[in-house]
């Protein structure tokens, strides 16, 4: 396990798409690592305990656990079943690629001669640890495929991912050598490569309006770390209490950490990856494009995959423009680095290919295949722009 040296951990009740989990624990319960500790009180996915001790607090957001002195990898069992969508369930697994899906739910729909998709794209620029666990691990991608494809119906299975990750490639291709219905596709080396619609277009060759999702072309996609935490359930019975991570920017070692236990601080893994380059920023948590930003003492969850510590913001006291795309930054986000710039925000633009869905959502027409944006830059100027900030993927 990870050294580590804090006393308390938080355990978030929200790591997923729904509403809080409820604690099924009480203060001053001792809790083991793979402990259940809340359930679902509508759409959301289970939570255990990651590491050992006494619960201190309970608030509406976070289960405080006060940590025993010894820890150790090992962890409650999920109970035996032969039902594997059941032990996803049990296991709390949701989507880590960052979505927080419920995963028991996805996998329950059923695909009969259809697709299921690996997303190996490993999208946001930095971010390396499903490439580090696809290299190191290969064989458990391919074994969850199976179990998913069992599960849902699908006939084939695909991974995709980009040719620059060679060595994942080649380690891929020996792990699937002689499995007849799953096999490599490729996907183009851009952002956002690893955005469903633009996968399933790569993949299968159907291109998906906004708004629709990979089952209209009878497929279902799974970002390659959540299918490892399905192996895990059904061969290990282990709950998802570990997460895979990556921490880059300015540490004095950009670090990938496989299997770190959820709840341990922020603070943790920027020191673990040899402390912070001075100057430095804001921690952003996820990846450069649609990270957030973070507090040290913030904890990591089920859908943390990248920390990244920036440089500290430029000091540009412009007027700018700031130029909004579907799949990078959106207009909250940029005006929150506009106003860590101290520039002032005089005009607001976005691709001409975001377009409303059914819903009246903003979603990009043809994700990756972007336009120029000389007609969004005229219109800053005249508005009184000096500079741009975007959030866009190209140009
Ligand atoms: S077409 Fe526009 S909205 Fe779509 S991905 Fe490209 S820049 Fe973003």
């Amino acid at each position: 396990m990870i050294e580590f040296d804090v006393e308390k951990i938080h355990i978030p009740l929200k790591q997923h798409v729904g509403g809080p989990c409820q604690a099924i624990v009480n203060v001053g319960d001792h809790v083991k690592r793979g402990q259940l500790v809340a359930v679902p009180a509508g759409l959301g996915a289970n939570i255990h305990a990651s590491l050992s001790g006494v619960v201190e607090e309970i608030t509406e957001m976070d289960i405080v656990v006060k940590l025993d002195k010894e820890q150790t990898d090992d962890y409650v069992r999920l109970e035996k079943t032969d039902d594997y969508l059941q032990k996803i369930k049990d296991a709390g697994i949701v989507g880590v690629g960052g979505a927080g899906f419920p995963t028991g739910i996805k996998f329950s729909t059923q695909i009969p001669g259809g697709y299921l998709i690996a997303n190996a794209a490993e999208c946001e620029p930095i971010l390396g640890h499903n490439v580090k666990f696809m290299e190191e691990q290969p064989e458990v991608l391919v074994r969850g495929m199976k179990y998913i494809m069992e599960l849902t119906g699908a006939k084939e299975g695909y991974i995709a991912i980009k040719t620059k990750y060679r060595k994942a490639l080649l380690a891929l291709g020996k792990a699937c050598k002689d499995e007849p219905n799953i096999s490599i596709k490729i996907l183009p080396n851009m952002y956002p490569a690893g955005d469903e619609r633009v996968i399933v277009r790569e993949t299968l060759g159907v291109i998906l309006q906004p708004g629709q999702l990979p089952l209209e072309a009878n497929a279902i996609i799974s970002n390659v770390e959540t299918i490892k935490h399905v192996v895990n359930a059904i061969e290990e019975d282990k709950p998802l209490i570990d997460k895979d991570l990556t921490v880059g920017g300015r540490v004095q070692n950009p670090s990938i950490f496989l299997d770190v236990p959820i709840g341990l601080p922020i603070s943790v893994f920027i020191e673990r990856a040899g402390g912070y380059i001075n100057p430095h920023g804001e921690i952003v948590r996820g990846g450069p494009f649609t990270g957030r930003p973070a507090k040290e003492d913030e904890p990591i969850n089920k859908t943390t995959g990248g920390l990244l510590v920036a440089m500290p913001y430029p000091q540009e006291k412009e007027k700018v423009g700031i130029l909004i795309c579907e799949c990078g930054a959106q207009e909250e986000r940029l005006r929150q680095i506009a106003d860590g710039m101290g520039a002032e925000v005089v005009s607001v633009q976005m691709c001409k290919r975001m377009k409303p869905d059914k819903n009246g959502r903003l979603r990009c027409e043809l994700p990756g295949i972007c336009p120029g944006q000389a007609e969004k830059v005229l219109k800053m100027k005249k508005d009184g722009a000096k500079a741009v900030i975007a959030g866009t993927c190209q140009d």
